[in-house]
């Protein structure tokens, strides 16, 4: 396409773009830190853990600097904490490798953990005005109507088509603000359902629009319904302290801390599964106490409902089997500890 749609689309960014902090800013570590924040995350979620980010470690050698509980604290509820994690060891990884500067082509801020072609581009264009091309759902969505795409968005040859527009159509000159604006379009125009054509800069470019396909594109997979897990989880009280675990840092929820909990098996009663959970997972004969609450959560992947117990200890002396640390606390001090979002929908029922 000509640079009809790049004008149009970077006049329309520089008129209608959200006043956001990062986009007051060329500091390339604010610039990554909203990226990884807003993976996943909608603006307005994001923007409070990213003001607290900012304040809390204003510069990547103070967040290299954190202990590692705090950065978990501080994400607490934004989810998928691997980026957390990742964020964290890229911050380490920028002090000790590159003395506190960030490198500035996408082929070298790739080699950081956690940063994939997403993020290098975002980072690289934005802050750096290399003409790297970003593609997220938000993009992907406005390029498959756009070149009016009929195959499905979802796979991996039409998404490497779509990296492919997205680096062609990029302009040397503004490729950060272009690539924003790409992403501002779909977030505030070309939305996913019912998009805004007649407000929309690029009508006029767009093939989706032209052959009246708007609604009917993007092309998605059909999503599997996500499985739903029945819970119990086990307060485990003792002399009005709580046994909490931490898990491992990898994989889902990593690093966080957590009441003992498992899957409940099929046609297991509750209080079974109760003790079955305090044996397996901390090595503890319990007696099954009350129902706390009954919690349901949704991740991308996974329904659970949390069936929350307190019980005593009848026997033995924890020990961490599926947990990296376990530890006894008031209910004053849960606080300190990163939870997942699910086993706050409880926390504050417990005291
Ligand atoms: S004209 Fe409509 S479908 Fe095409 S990019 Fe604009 S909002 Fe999206």
């Amino acid at each position: 396409m000509s640079t009809t749609l790049q004008k149009s689309l970077l006049n329309w960014f520089h008129q209608h773009a959200r006043d956001l902090p990062w986009r007051r800013t060329r500091d390339p570590y604010a610039i990554w830190l909203a990226e990884v924040i807003l993976q996943q995350t909608r603006i307005d979620q994001g923007l409070p853990y990213f003001e607290r980010f900012i304040a809390a470690f204003p510069t990547v050698h103070d967040l290299a600097a954190a202990p590692h509980a705090s950065v978990m604290k501080l994400w607490e509820g934004l989810g998928y904490y691997s980026r957390a994690r990742n964020l964290h060891r890229a911050a380490k990884a920028l002090v000790n490798e590159h003395g506190g500067r960030f490198p500035e082509s996408a082929a070298a801020l790739k080699k950081l953990p956690g940063v994939g072609d997403y993020t290098a581009g975002a980072v690289a264009s934005i802050a750096f005005g290399q003409r790297e091309p970003v593609v997220d759902g938000n993009v992907k969505r406005v390029l498959a109507r756009l070149y009016a795409i009929e195959e499905s968005i979802d796979l991996a040859p039409v998404t490497r088509r779509l990296w492919g527009i997205a680096r062609e159509i990029v302009p040397g000159d503004a490729p950060g603000d272009f690539n924003q604006a790409l992403m501002e379009l779909g977030a505030r125009v070309c939305a996913p359902r019912s998009p805004s054509c007649q407000q929309c800069p690029v009508r006029r470019r767009c093939r989706a629009h032209q052959q009246g396909k708007q609604d009917l594109l993007p092309v998605r997979n059909a999503k599997k319904a996500a499985p739903h897990q029945q819970r119990i989880v086990a307060v485990i009280t003792r002399r009005g302290r709580y046994l909490i675990g931490q898990r491992p840092p990898s994989g889902l929820l990593g690093g966080l801390w957590e009441f003992p909990n498992a899957e409940i098996q099929p046609g297991e009663a509750h209080q079974a599964a109760l003790e079955r959970t305090a044996q397996d997972a901390v090595g503890l004969v319990v007696t099954p106490g009350p129902l706390v609450a009954v919690v349901n959560h949704a991740y991308t992947h996974l329904r659970v409902t949390l069936h929350v117990y307190r019980c005593a200890v009848q026997q033995g002396a924890p020990e961490p089997r599926e947990h990296t640390e376990l530890k006894w606390v008031f209910p004053s001090q849960t606080g300190r500890y990163a939870f997942p979002r699910a086993h706050h929908k409880f926390l504050s029922r417990l005291a």
